[in-house]
């Protein structure tokens, strides 16, 4: 079981987690110096200045488009997954600012039936137009399939390579729909908290260079694939629209959020839950990095909320007692992780196998090994047989 001389005395990152170090005080790296970043992680804290030049932009924005409304079909673009911060970000638009955006959604094929049902219920009350993209989802599935097999990291993990190239080719979508309509404005509905990549705005020189990656180069992509990025003609193009991220910058309490969407029977009650919209190709990436590297890329967020807020280290640690095993042995979300698995046509054993064969090349092999012992639910000894 979870032994504590191998955790952090004040957050809950193990020793040899992806990058962690602990101390002869049995403190990890983060904990004892507040700068400290590795390429996993970092705190990213934005000053009060910037956060305030974001807001002014963004009432200036608001402002332009309320002033523009009328002389186009529509004002925006939203980013839309059904996810309930997107959905309330939908309703502020229409309702309280009286906008009309074009709601973009793109499926990755793994999209989950809530998160539908979620579209369903709040297009049939606000009315807007509504694009819904399937065809792109061979690709995704392409780029999952492409980054299970060859993501070869002793520093980091899958789930931070699936994460980034998977939204760098929504936010494509979504951008080159808006290219396609002449709309100067992209709106994503991320939360206050996902700003390890973006605060407010994602810049064009990463819009024009960063999403397309290398490796559509490769054999196993083809034209049809790399029709969903920007086009050489696209990225010189005057018109890339800017990408905003609101909620960075306007008032965000979750609660508050989950109580909007469901008061207005946008999304229904219990719907609303991250973990039912949350994609399955990222419960997939964590059984792969919870065998592979002994933990997960989530764990370095739950530290830092337990570095902000020391009481909630016992609520942390007992969550991780409880879900290590549950993802190591693949009984968290099975049956999405096994339909995952089977699409990009591998068997849980085939994973395993190749795992551990990449584990065998890691220096940091015995650390690791030690880890996962440690997490793992430990077998139940058999009954000792009585004595006769
Ligand atoms: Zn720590």
């Amino acid at each position: 079981m979870i032994q504590p001389e191998n955790i952090c005395g004040k957050c809950i990152l193990p020793n040899g987690f992806l990058g962690v170090h602990l101390n002869d005080q049995g403190l990890c790296n983060f904990c004892t110096d507040p700068d400290h970043k590795n390429i996993n992680w970092s705190r990213t804290e934005i000053s009060q200045e910037r956060r305030n030049t974001a807001l002014e932009d963004w009432n200036l924005v608001v402002e332009r488009m309320q002033r523009d409304h009328g002389k186009q079909p529509y004002d925006c673009v939203l980013g839309y997954s059904g996810g309930k911060d997107s959905t309330a970000l939908l309703d502020h638009l229409v309702n309280d600012l009286n906008l009309t955006p074009l709601a973009v959604t793109s499926d990755t094929g793994f999209m989950t039936e809530i998160a539908k049902d979620n579209m369903r219920d709040t297009l049939e009350r606000i009315e807007v137009d509504h694009i819904f993209i399937e065809d792109a989802a061979k690709t995704f599935t392409k780029l999952y399939k492409w980054h299970f097999f060859h993501h070869n990291s002793n520093e980091t993990f899958l789930a931070r390579y699936i994460c980034d190239y998977c939204s760098d080719l929504i936010h494509s979508i979504v951008v080159k729909e808006a290219m396609k309509h002449r709309i100067n404005y992209v709106l994503f509905g991320y939360s206050p908290d996902q700003i390890f990549r973006y605060f407010y705005e994602m810049p064009r020189d990463e819009v024009i260079k960063e999403w397309k990656p290398e490796l559509l180069d490769e054999p196993v992509f083809e034209d049809f694939d790399r029709r969903w990025y920007l086009t050489d003609e696209e990225t010189e193009s005057e018109n890339i629209p800017r990408v905003l991220l609101p909620y960075h910058v306007i008032p965000y309490r979750e609660q508050d959020i989950i109580d909007l969407v469901e008061s207005k029977n946008l999304i229904k009650k219990g719907h609303a839950d991250p973990l039912l919209t949350n994609c399955n190709v990222v419960h997939a990436a964590t059984f792969y990095d919870f065998n592979r590297y002994g933990g997960i890329l989530y764990a370095y967020q739950y530290a830092e909320l337990v570095r902000q807020n020391p009481e909630a280290r016992k609520k942390w640690l007992r969550t991780l007692k409880i879900s290590a095993p549950l993802i190591l042995e693949n009984k968290f979300k099975q049956r999405e992780v096994n339909q995952f698995l089977e699409q990009i046509g591998v068997t849980q054993e085939e994973l395993l196998d190749h795992i551990h064969k990449q584990l065998a090349q890691d220096p940091n092999k015995e650390t690791i090994e030690l880890n996962i012992g440690m997490f793992r639910k430990k077998k139940r000894s058999k009954p000792a047989i009585p004595a006769q």
